[in-house]
């Protein structure tokens, strides 16, 4: 609980190797203003903000950081990433600015939403708060997916974090400079696959790498196969195997995708236990 009775931050297990999304109800949303959790951020005496803007976007850099020193190759990322988050699921303009905060380490991230993440999105209040330093890069295709798909339909249906973290990381569409499918495909001949069934239910109890590169990769295939629309509807009314996609059923259109996959790059041992202990960034 952030502020009493305002506003909750969802305090489910944490995310150490990918980003996180809060998604939580927020009671009061000036339509223009910093709100939620960027009013809160903005407030905290102990931060001090260079303020920036970029189409649809404050900024804000956290004075004598690592994204101060970068912020106008970092500000020249913001647009294009909320153009392709947009672009991939047929969003309309948001109504007002992304308020975006760079922050230098996860100890900063802690103070400001009271728990583990490298990355964070408050949908309701279109902010997002990221970690960039020179051993981390910035997550901003991810969190601005979160803000832009829950602009665009709304309050996820319960079950569908499976989805809104699959959307999220296929929006980034990287893991340590490869793509989610190839380190996915080498992390399940590590460990083999979630089942689609535990992905729907129990998303958040996996392991979290394994869980979220899963998931975008095979929301990357529906996506790409059968557009956004299918996916709205999972995401308003919740997902289970034998929900229907274009009339098949998920479950099997999941069957399919598996029996298609096939690596594009070889990552080798060495790369994925790198990435098993340092997470994606
Ligand atoms: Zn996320």
């Amino acid at each position: 609980m952030l502020f009493d009775g305002v506003l909750t931050i969802n305090t489910r297990r944490a995310c150490f190797l990918v980003p996180c999304l809060a998604s939580f109800p927020v009671l009061f949303l000036p339509a223009q203003e910093p709100a939620g959790l960027a009013a809160a951020a903005l407030a905290d005496s102990s931060f001090t903000w260079i303020h920036r803007a970029a189409p649809g976007f404050r900024v804000y850099f956290l004075a004598d950081s690592y994204a101060a020193a970068n912020q106008d190759s970092l500000l020249a990322r913001l647009p294009p990433a909320l153009d392709h988050a947009r672009s991939r699921i047929r969003a309309p303009a948001l109504d007002g600015p992304i308020d975006l905060f760079y922050l230098e380490n996860r100890a900063q991230m802690t103070a400001l939403i009271g728990g583990r993440a490298t990355g964070f999105a408050q949908p309701s209040t279109r902010t997002v708060l990221l970690v960039t330093n020179p051993e981390w890069r910035g997550f901003e295709r991810h969190e601005i997916m979160h803000v832009v798909a829950q602009d665009a339909w709304g309050r996820p249906a319960p079950g569908t974090d499976w989805l809104q973290e699959g959307l999220a990381q296929a929006a980034d569409g990287v893991c340590a400079g490869y793509s989610n499918a190839d380190v996915m495909l080498a992390l399940t001949a590590r460990h083999g696959w979630i089942p689609l069934d535990t992905m729907l239910t129990s998303f958040r109890a996996q392991p979290d790498l394994r869980a979220y590169l899963q998931a975008a990769a095979f929301v990357g295939y529906l996506l790409q196969h059968h557009g956004p629309e299918p996916l709205e509807e999972l995401w308003r009314r919740g997902a289970r195997p034998d929900s229907l996609i274009r009339g098949r059923p998920l479950a099997a259109l999941e069957r399919r995708w598996r029996g298609k996959l096939r690596p594009r790059q070889e990552v080798s041992a060495t790369t994925l236990s790198a990435v098993e202990s340092k997470g994606c960034g």
